[in-house]
């Protein structure tokens, strides 16, 4: 496949997802649909969402853009240009995409709020959303989701080092990563994760928001129980 087909549908991915994640919050902020499965009793404020759009708008655009040009280098260099439908690979590096980044995620979220400097300059801005809509997992300081963003890519590389990176486990690890930002952050209550074991449910993240300390996992549970930082 080539360079500028692979970048336009991992960007058709990425955009897809918050396309989507952008009609999940409007439908909670203006209407009453699955309101019995929201998870806090209080109310998100329309205004406050669309004062935050701005900074959302602006990362989302800032990501398409660092994902076309880190995609456009690093094509050739990890990724194998053939669609291959290997079932065992694919799953096999999805797995190790997600357990790396989200460990990698774990460590710099767990940073971010023991150092105190970099909690009120950086992540506080997230953490004004103590009840989130699903678009509020891109309501952060730049800095903290492009931090983030080398996660996957430690694990992109270190999977290159041994074979090529299956295009489709890229593909796949995207969507179920943007998606999973999006259930965690939606303020309703996960129907999917309580079925996959490890698999952080929005309840989980959610508690995160309304109490600021613990629960630092995102994707996968376990960290929380290992560093002994999960609350109820
Ligand atoms: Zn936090
Ligand atoms: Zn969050």
């Amino acid at each position: 496949m080539e360079t500028g087909r692979f970048i336009l549908y991992t960007l058709i991915i990425i955009v897809g997802c918050n396309i989507f994640g952008f009609f999940l919050s409007i439908m909670s902020l203006h209407t009453n649909l699955f309101t019995k499965y929201r998870i806090q009793k209080r109310k998100m404020k329309a205004n406050v969402f669309y004062t935050r759009l701005p900074l959302i708008l602006f990362n989302i655009l800032l990501l398409v853009l660092i994902s076309s040009l880190g995609l456009y280098y690093l094509y050739p260099i990890i990724f194998s240009n053939l669609l291959e439908l290997n079932f065992d690979v694919i799953l096999m590096q999805l797995i190790i995409i997600l357990l790396i980044d989200d460990f990698y995620f774990f460590l710099l979220h767990y940073w971010m709020h023991k150092n105190k400097f970099i909690l009120d300059r950086i992540h506080r801005i997230h953490h004004r959303a103590i009840t989130p809509l699903a678009l509020d997992y891109m309501y952060v300081h730049p800095l903290e989701w492009i931090l983030g963003y080398f996660g996957p890519f430690f694990a992109l590389f270190l999977i290159s080092l041994f074979t090529p990176v299956n295009i489709l486990a890229f593909w796949s690890y995207q969507f179920i990563r943007n998606m999973h930002e999006l259930d965690v952050h939606s303020g309703y209550k996960s129907f999917l994760s309580k079925w996959i074991p490890f698999w952080g449910e929005s309840e989980h993240h959610d508690l995160h928001h309304a109490k600021l300390n613990g629960n630092y996992a995102t994707t996968f549970l376990i960290w929380d129980n290992i560093f002994k930082t999960k609350i109820r």
